[in-house]
């Protein structure tokens, strides 16, 4: 099986067009999304009936949840919240019931898919040091957990004697006796210094995981962003991956 793992599109329909486009050419047979579907960029509409035509495996993120009230939106930075109060006025109503019925978490052939940690999911923790993730190794009973929400690729692992390290490699082979918490990054508003959209693919034959980065038309998103008033700064980072 081939799995293609996706997250963090975030109403950024041209770069999730060009992932699509990665996706085909790579044949992948099964596709899980992590959360936040919307959110920052200026398409929410168009992304939700792409992931809807996509995958029926869609995990709850913050900015999904908070567009239809299911979390606070008092944590969020200002910009975030503007894009979210943004959304809430733009999307449709049968786009807003589907948001409501995201899950924040699902075991899916021995796989955990979470947006944020694993442990308490509802409170949107990131997993950024190896501590924190020490701690979700311990909420989850599969061999492997991706994540998302940081937007920030990254891969844990949990060694046979529960040592626990950062694997320097995107792409690596995973070992049986392993245990792995793999964020995948995002697709629409990458954060890693790289603005080229990231999602990852499981190819259980080979036992490996392997991070994608796809380019896409940035010019395009931003004048969607700047013509539709929502802050320059959510157009401006796109550019810079930050
Ligand atoms: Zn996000």
């Amino acid at each position: 099986m081939k799995y293609a793992i996706i997250s963090d599109v975030h109403s950024n329909l041209e770069a999730f067009q060009a992932v699509l486009e990665d996706l085909s050419k790579e044949k992948v047979d099964q596709v899980f999304f992590l959360g936040d579907i919307v959110g920052y960029c200026a398409d929410p509409n168009p992304c939700i009936e792409i992931l809807q035509g996509l995958t029926t495996i869609v995990i709850a993120g913050n900015h999904d949840w908070a567009t239809v009230g299911l979390t606070k939106t008092s944590y969020f930075n200002p910009l975030a919240k503007v894009a979210i109060e943004w959304t809430a006025r733009k999307i449709t109503q049968s786009h807003k019931e589907f948001l409501k019925t995201l899950p924040l978490i699902q075991t899916r052939n021995t796989i955990t898919l979470v947006h944020a940690a694993p442990n308490q999911p509802e409170k949107w923790d990131y997993i950024f040091s190896l501590q924190e993730a020490s701690l979700s190794f311990n909420y989850y009973d599969h061999q492997i957990c991706f994540i998302g929400h940081s937007h920030r690729p990254i891969a844990f692992v949990e060694d046979e004697e529960r040592r626990i390290s950062i694997l320097i490699n995107t792409s690596f082979t995973l070992r049986d006796s392993h245990r792995y918490i793999i964020n995948v990054g995002s697709v629409g508003q990458s954060r890693d210094g790289n603005p080229r959209a990231a999602y990852g693919i499981y190819n259980t034959d080979d036992v490996r995981f392997t991070l994608r980065r796809i380019p896409y038309n940035i010019e395009r998103t931003q004048k969607k962003i700047m013509d539709a008033g929502l802050p320059p700064f959510l157009a401006s980072r796109l550019a810079s991956g930050r």
